[in-house]
């Protein structure tokens, strides 16, 4: 009766330990599942950050081009007008770069 419980005692403890073992890899998988998906999400927002950069970059080139744009604009002033042949040169052109007729 003894040995015989003590058998059971045995067979209970290698069941609780299997459980346990179970347990703990389940907890393993659960923690490198977790550790996946923190990674993941970490490279999500390195992505995001890097779009975000370059967007902001290219928001600042545009503006940086349409300010020199501008001021390009703005030094050359209005074309002037061929007489000739009605195209447009820019301003202070001496002749028309279309037709080379002279502009006065
Ligand atoms: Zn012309």
């Amino acid at each position: 009766m003894e040995l015989r419980g003590q058998l059971d005692l045995d067979r209970l403890q290698a069941v609780e330990r299997k459980k346990i073992e179970g347990d703990l890899r389940t907890m393993e998988q659960e923690q490198a599942l977790q550790e996946k998906l923190a990674e993941a999400r970490r490279e999500e927002v390195e992505r995001e950050q890097t779009k975000h950069d370059v967007e902001e970059a290219m928001y600042y080139k545009g503006l940086l081009d349409a300010n020199q744009a501008k001021k390009q604009n703005a030094t050359a002033g209005p074309g002037v007008v061929c007489n000739r042949c009605g195209a447009e040169s820019p301003a202070g052109s001496r002749f028309c770069k279309t037709c080379g007729e002279r502009i006065v």
